[in-house]
């Protein structure tokens, strides 16, 4: 099917971005195949199905490389005695018990309320980072088929770790990325693993090796808080980027989540290998664990992208967060303007390209049709030259329209077509409170 998205104020993003009023993006099937002036391309493609996107700026889908849709159930839950006074209390009391108390339905149902959260917001590709220790085996093809039911891209894994069961999740992943293979485009597998104070040698060694056998990378959470830092020195006489590449875990199709507290040895070696690393700052506000070194990681070349970890699929927010993050944390007025932005639109495409070897993130001929429609009217002049003035300062409370993914409407006209919301909202209300339930039993 050939669709026009016409009369809208394209930007293209990319590396020569430009911004096309009065323009239209033509889709065919799973790819973009025209941008450009309204009235020409009209006359090129005078039968494709029309939608207006008049009032409105059409920007590339969003990607968020690190989220765990496993924590929607957690919302507005309370959890008796003290509130944890530290990260790794947070995981004691909050995360390890949620993860620990979902079933079957649970899974799918935590996975359907995020995806359609990320079709509200034009989020597009997402890399998660599954854990469901009592429902296991299985549980990344639950999160598949919600994946594919709402018709984004997601590349999945399961968390292993040893706090449960020593290598609990290997075969899991193993299973899954083997499935997987190559992916399709729509679906890829990455090699999960939780933290560097949660994992043996042999259990890294055994994830490594598998991960290597298939050609993925590692999805791992690395330096979050000091904790995992102190682990590392006090086991392994080493600081934990350094423990990880003895261990094989580095390597360019690999993801270090947070690399909070890392010095500048640990940063030479992410450069080095061409590891990446996934910045998230909302996430790292709340659970109050400190400030990555965003400005020094990316003066040292190393590929940093942006996440929610959970927190949630708007990237618009998470982007603004890392904007006024990084000011406040230098004390400094001239930083992260250009940084931010860089994270969600350039790098978070680099890091998908490494998972579905497709490149995403811009509006070109031959580009995946993934669309993020957004209501706008500019109060002021928008071209190239102050693109980022307005995404900072005005697309970021505004709302996404229309979603698009290889070439489907997913969400028009803010109705999401794909999915069905009412009802996937109230049947997880009333599961919510019986996992609530089995949690405290814990
Ligand atoms: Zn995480």
């Amino acid at each position: 099917m050939t669709t026009r998205f016409e009369n809208g104020i394209v930007v293209t993003l990319g590396e020569n971005n430009r911004v096309l009023w009065n323009s239209t993006v033509v889709t065919e099937g799973e790819r973009i195949v025209a941008v450009g002036d309204s009235s020409a391309i009209q006359q090129r493609f005078p039968d494709a199905e029309v939608v207006d996107c008049s009032g409105k700026i059409i920007l590339p889908g969003f990607i968020c490389t690190h989220h765990h849709f496993y924590s929607t159930m957690a919302r507005g839950m309370s959890i008796p005695g003290e509130p944890a006074s530290n990260f790794v209390e947070i995981l004691e009391r909050l995360w390890w018990k949620v993860d620990m108390a979902l079933d079957e339905e649970d899974i799918t149902l935590s996975a359907q309320l995020p995806l359609i959260d990320c079709l509200r917001n034009g989020t597009t590709t997402v890399i998660d980072h599954h854990a469901s220790p009592a429902m296991r085996d299985g549980s990344l093809d639950l999160i598949e088929n919600a994946v594919r039911q709402a018709g984004i891209r997601a590349s999945l894994c399961y968390e292993v770790s040893d706090r449960n069961v020593v290598g609990g999740g290997i075969a899991e992943n193993k299973r899954f990325i083997k499935k997987v293979g190559k992916g399709d485009g729509q679906i890829a597998a990455m090699m999960g693993m939780h933290a560097s104070f949660t994992l043996s040698d042999a259990t890294i060694g055994e994830c490594v090796g598998i991960a290597r056998e298939v050609g993925v990378g590692c999805h791992i959470h690395v330096a979050e808080d000091s904790t995992d830092r102190e682990d590392s020195f006090a086991k392994f006489k080493v600081p934990t980027v350094k423990r990880l590449e003895k261990l094989g875990v580095t390597g360019e199709k690999s993801i270090f989540v947070h690399c909070v507290h890392i010095d500048e040895t640990e940063m030479d070696i992410l450069a080095a290998t061409r590891t990446s690393v996934v910045h998230n700052p909302e996430s790292n506000m709340n659970n109050a664990v400190g400030v990555t070194p965003l400005l020094k990681l990316l003066q040292k070349g190393v590929l940093v992208g942006l996440g929610s970890d959970g927190m949630g699929s708007d990237m618009l927010a998470q982007m603004r967060c890392a904007y006024l993050l990084h000011r406040l944390a230098n004390h400094n007025p001239r930083v992260a303007f250009l940084e931010a932005p860089q994270l969600l639109l350039q790098n978070n495409a680099e890091i998908a390209e490494r998972q579905f070897g497709l490149r995403l993130g811009e509006i070109a001929e031959g580009r995946p049709a993934d669309l993020a429609i957004i209501d706008y009217q500019p109060p002021t002049p928008l071209s190239e030259a102050n693109f980022l003035g307005h995404l900072i300062f005005g697309l970021v409370d505004a709302t996404v329209d229309t979603t698009v993914c290889k070439g489907k409407i997913l969400m028009k006209g803010k109705q999401i077509l794909s999915m069905d919301e009412a009802r996937i909202a109230s049947r997880s209300r009333e599961l919510a409170p019986k996992m609530w339930k089995r949690l405290q039993e814990l």
